[in-house]
């Protein structure tokens, strides 16, 4: 890298060519005070607090001046303090008087500036700039009578998470951040991410509940508890309660200066009243049997005892465990050892099921796990991004803040969705394609670059196995038969086949491919293609699976499913199983396991006795409410270990208070493979108990294995026998290793070779006339998943979270619908009626239902089957 070397303050420095004055000061450790520069953001040159002197007395500020060889720089001549003094002053004549209530306090830059130069009442004339506050949504207030005109909102709004809300209106004094035509924030399409509030050096835009609050008497990291982007945090609490969230100071985070509505301001369900603060326990004999505290002896015998009842009676397949993949990686594992050890079962699943997650078996098994290692800062290496049936501008944010910045800057990206969704804006190309034919456009796609002669034969020969009968079983693939089936024009099939073609793809696939009964053939088509094109582990490519909960990686890595052992051993090896049995010293039960939906229909047919719930709300959850509920009735014995008093929680024999990501220590694993350990920032309410401590002291009076002393000792063992979780630790961010000689696709040369798959083609499946339209459901940014959490933050419900059903306007015309009107849903599986709202997101034929809301009666749309066929089905819809 060259070099350049030059003088500041009489010391010799170098710093890369390209650095500006101020970033080779950083470098440097020489410190030069600045108000509206951003390590994140372009260099803009505004406050002029970056003033520096060159050897010939010119003034230059250091943001936006590179470093050249040779120069001279002095950084705080009395010169240059002079400036900086009047610029403060200047700044604070036009301020307003309030900044003893101000919620940004002392951490205001402005003040701190104004303290650093000696300035404190200024003796010009006070010109303050009164602007009345906007408040009206729950999140945040705007009191722009204290901004400095530094433009990091408009920046941070523009450049990093590129939503485009706001930018400067007005000229002159009256200058200011606004809306297109000064609209509220809340008519304006604003996210509320925060990242502006985050960056706003001043108190001109706080967080809603800080103000006159003052500063959180402490901070501390962690990691957001939603979505799998893993976003790092910084938490402020007061009196042990959450009250602030930023984003973390961390240029390695995977979100840098960035969070989402949920990090920014969901957090506070951590303080809700429907926490969850004792053991409960239903007394058996009284005729009301409400849950009623009792201490954690009684709590644990009492589960140990009726588990321990059940299994002599039933046998150990009459109990089931489904787990969290919002649990942490310790408990993951402590949960399906309790499990497969204490009570010797292999029914153990965890919540990433409902998401589809578990297809992703195939890809795991195809590549050893490597294909897991693609970084989201890759995507801006792509040749071309490719986003299958993926909506991450609502279901995980940050990875769609990546995405748009990497089409800003000139990566073509190509979006495939029934739903003209964010990032349609954002590409060059979208394909409409329908609900069910993503399958047959990924066949005829590599079917058409196969004939373009755009195959990266280098790579297939070097990594690759199978290509020639993968080349045959393709001839039987064409646009004339296949096209249909996708429900896309032959012309846009053709435009997507010249784009991708001779590229390295990154394929980012959500779940209208994940949620599928057929998904593990999706996939396996996916990787055909990303072999064939030579992009898998390229640096210039890959997959990118969109996991909608924090831990999914990590609760599957740690074998909290039942066809997977710790390390995704397969269940089904004797190998593995051998192994397993080495290192727990017991015998495995020689039966399969149950998954999550099995296990509800085991319960509701009577052969399962006794249902550990840990950390889920398959009520919720999980289609078919009224279903789940009878077969949750028809337990022996119901134990929920929960934050919350849930719908599923209020129906346990036994409820015990688990603790928050943020009142405990643990590590999650993020989509991209990075394993981030957190310690806790606040105590766990009342006497809740961090989950780990719950699970460990129920693990000493089942018996079967040792209990862990600490959780250190849980990562020992993990560390000890999971070698991909080698580099885990409880203190800092690590990475996942596959099995490094088995990385077939790593193009330095391997010895084992990744095989393509066979081409499957599936039948579509004809419309039925009685339900004429194709409701599809998926995430809006404010509710997550189930909303057990989202709908349990305050701000979250206040800003409004009904769940409107989303209908084309060709379609709500023809019903004689508009916008507000209500509308029944029916499937063959149920009904739901929401409020109607017209969106030309959508094509004639299709309805968007989101989940989360009404108590995710989305799902009541669907069938409880054993697999998951949860992203979308044929309704009818008629006018309430
Ligand atoms: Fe949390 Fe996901 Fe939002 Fe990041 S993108 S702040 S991890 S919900």
């Amino acid at each position: 890298m060259e070099t350049i070397a030059l003088t500041i303050d009489g010391k010799k420095i170098t710093c890369p060519a390209g650095s500006s004055l101020l970033e080779a000061a950083d470098q440097n450790g020489i410190k030069i005070p600045r108000l509206c520069y951003h390590p994140d953001l372009k260099p803009y040159g505004a406050c002029r607090m970056c003033l520096v002197e060159n050897e010939s007395g010119r003034l230059l500020a250091a943001c936006v001046t590179p470093a050249a060889t040779g120069m001279e720089i002095q950084t705080a001549t009395p010169r240059i303090i002079k400036h900086r003094r009047n610029i403060v002053r200047l700044m604070i004549a036009e301020h307003p008087e309030s900044c003893i209530v101000c919620a940004k306090g002392n951490r205001c830059q402005l003040r701190q500036a104004a303290a650093n130069l000696g300035v404190g009442e200024t003796d010009l004339y006070p010109m303050p700039n009164y602007k009345s506050f906007e408040e009206a949504n729950p999140f945040m207030i705007r009191d722009l009578s204290k901004c400095i005109l530094c433009g990091k909102c408009i920046r941070a709004d523009h450049e990093l998470v590129e939503i485009g809300a706001i930018d400067y209106n007005m000229r002159g004094f009256h200058s200011r951040p606004a809306t297109v035509h000064e609209q509220s924030l809340e008519q304006s399409n604003c996210t509320f991410c925060g990242t502006c509030l985050s960056l706003c050096p001043t108190g001109a835009l706080s967080a809603k509940n800080m103000q006159f609050a003052g500063s959180p008497a402490e901070e501390k990291d962690s990691i957001c508890g939603f979505c799998g982007v893993g976003c790092r945090l910084t938490m402020g609490s007061f009196d042990n309660r959450i009250v602030e969230v930023n984003p973390a100071h961390d240029s390695e985070s995977v979100n840098g200066a960035t969070l989402c509505v949920r990090g920014h301001f969901a957090h506070d369900y951590l303080n809700s009243s429907s926490r969850l603060v004792s053991p409960l326990m239903r007394p058996e004999k009284e005729e009301h049997r409400e849950l009623v505290p009792i201490s954690w002896d009684e709590a644990l015998d009492r589960v140990a005892t009726r588990l321990k009842d059940i299994k002599d009676t039933y046998g150990p397949q009459s109990i089931g465990f489904m787990g969290s993949s919002k649990c942490t990686l310790e408990e993951n594992y402590l949960f399906q050892k309790l499990a497969r050890v204490c009570m010797g079962t292999n029914n153990v699943d965890n919540g990433s099921h409902a998401y589809g997650h578990y297809h992703t078996r195939i890809l795991d098994e195809k590549t050893n796990g490597g294909y897991r290692l693609s970084h989201l800062a890759e995507l801006k290496n792509a040749d071309v991004i490719f986003v299958l049936g993926a909506d991450p501008s609502h279901s995980v944010p940050v990875v769609a803040y990546y995405l748009k910045r990497a089409a800003r800057s000139g990566t073509p990206m190509i979006v495939a969705d029934p739903r003209r969704t964010e990032l349609v804006n954002f590409s060059r190309l979208w394909l409409p394609v329908d609900p069910a034919g993503d399958l047959a456009l990924i066949n005829t796609l590599s079917a058409l670059l196969l004939e373009k002669g755009s195959a990266d034969q280098s790579f297939i020969d070097r990594c690759t196995e199978g290509f020639s009968a993968f080349k045959l079983e393709l001839t039987g693939i064409n646009l004339d038969d296949n096209g249909p089936k996708t429900g896309l024009e032959p012309a846009a099939i053709k435009s997507a086949a010249d784009l991708l073609s001779g590229k390295k793809i990154a394929f980012v696939i959500g779940h209208g491919i994940l949620q599928r009964k057929h998904a593990a053939n999706t996939l396996a088509a996916v990787l055909n293609l990303s072999l064939m094109s030579g992009s898998l582990g390229s640096g210039r490519g890959g997959i990118y699976i969109v996991a909608k909960e924090n831990n999914q990686q990590g609760a599957m890595d740690m074998g909290a499913t039942p066809d997977l052992l710790p390390g995704r051993q397969p269940f089904d090896s004797k190998d593995s199983k051998r192994i397993w049995e080495q290192n727990w010293h017991t015998k495995l039960s020689p039966d399969g396991g149950l998954n999550m939906s099995e296990m509800i229909r085991a319960a509701e047919n009577g052969t399962l006795k006794a249902l550990y719930i840990l950390g889920e709300n398959p009520l919720a959850a999980l289609p078919q409410h009224a279903q789940v509920k009878r077969a949750l009735e028809k337990l022996d014995f119901l134990v929920v270990q929960d934050i919350l008093k849930s719908e599923t929680a209020a129906m346990a024999h036994v409820a015990l208070a688990g603790a928050a990501m943020a009142e405990k220590e643990g590590a999650f694993t993020n989509l991209e493979g990075r394993v981030q350990s957190f310690t806790p920032v606040v105590a766990p309410p009342g006497k809740a108990l961090a989950d780990w401590k719950i699970l460990n002291q129920l693990q000493a009076r089942l018996g079967g294995t040792e209990p862990f002393d600490t959780i250190a000792s849980i990562r020992d063992e993990i560390r000890r026998y999971v070698p991909m979780y080698a580099a885990l630790n409880g203190h800092n961010e690590a990475w996942i290793k596959p099995a490094a000689q088995k990385a077939a696709f790593n193009i330095q040369g391997a010895d084992e070779r990744i095989a393509f798959c066979p081409v499957v083609s599936e039948r579509v499946t004809p419309p039925d006339k009685n339900y004429p339209f194709t409701a599809i459901v998926g995430t809006r940014r404010f509710q997550l998943g189930s909303g057990t959490r989202t709908r349990a933050s305050e701000r979250i419900q206040e800003f409004g979270s009904a769940g409107q059903l989303e209908i084309s306007p060709a379609d709500a015309a023809a019903l004689d619908c508009n916008d507000g009107d209500s509308a029944v849903v029916r499937s063959p599986w149920g009904e739901i009626q929401r409020t109607l709202r017209i969106s030309t997101d959508l094509r004639p034929g299709h309805i968007f239902v989101p989940t989360g809301a009404n108590g995710n009666d989305a799902m009541d749309l669907f069938k409880l089957a054993d697999e998951t066929e949860w992203k979308s089905c044929a309704v009818q819809i008629e006018k309430a």
